[in-house]
């Protein structure tokens, strides 16, 4: 494992086909990403899961020791936390997508444990073109930014989850880079069309919540937050 943080890396685009139609084949091409040095250590991609039609797409951080082990994102305890927190918020489980900013496991090896380190920026910025790859296959009525990573990846890294979590935002307009989300391919041959309008909203990340002095606290705060999803999915 690098110890010291990488200033480049090649990045996601490389390994996009051209001519990927279906999220099924991005995930089949992410699986050979050499875009930035995680792929050495971590053992496997994990790519977004879940419906393609979802209304509510979750993008979280970044693979934790559970979700590498078995290649599917939030299967840990966050996972399982957050699913807890949809449940209770009124979103239908059924429906969702999830996903993260950064797709393989970034570590520090204590021992035999593998600790989960933040992912830098240069990590977040390569694995970018995967996350709009997928939003471009996906169209949901409200984006939900889990914690400081997907903020950056989504908002740009001036953006604070503490000051304006729980509020609907317009998505792409928010975006730190909103042309990538306005025009999206409708087809292999390279046609394009307006995204369909989405809000987008920024909460913690359950991690955040297991880690919390007063977790209980911390869990009604995302449920309230994931609440005000749910209600624009009613409204
Ligand atoms: S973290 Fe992203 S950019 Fe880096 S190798 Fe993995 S999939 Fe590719």
């Amino acid at each position: 494992m690098a110890e010291t943080e990488t200033e480049t890396a090649p990045g996601a685009q490389l390994f996009i086909p051209p001519r990927a139609d279906t999220l099924d084949a991005l995930r089949v091409a992410a699986a050979g990403c050499r875009g930035c040095e995680l792929h050495q250590d971590a053992s496997q991609t994990v790519f977004g899961r879940g419906d393609e039609s979802a209304r509510v797409v979750l993008v979280g951080e970044q693979p934790g020791d559970m979700e590498d082990q078995k290649g599917l994102p939030f299967v840990g305890p966050a996972g399982r936390l957050l699913r807890q927190a949809v449940d209770d918020a009124g979103l239908d489980p059924g429906h969702i997508y999830l996903t993260n900013a950064v797709k393989h496991f970034r570590f520090e090896l204590r021992g035999k444990r593998r600790i989960h380190q933040t992912p830098d920026r240069v990590h977040i910025v390569a694995c970018r073109p995967w996350l709009v790859a997928e939003f471009a296959k996906l169209s949901p009525d409200v984006v939900v930014v889990l914690g400081a990573t997907a903020a950056k990846a989504l908002l740009g890294p001036a953006f604070r989850v503490t000051k304006q979590r729980g509020e609907l935002l317009p998505w792409p307009d928010a975006a730190q880079y909103p042309e990538h989300f306005r025009r999206v391919p409708v087809d292999s041959a390279g046609t394009v069309a307006d995204a369909p309008r989405a809000s987008l909203l920024a909460t913690i990340h359950p991690s955040a919540v297991l880690r919390a002095d007063n977790r209980d606290v911390a869990y009604e705060g995302l449920v309230a937050d994931l609440t005000v999803a749910a209600r624009a999915l009613a409204a």
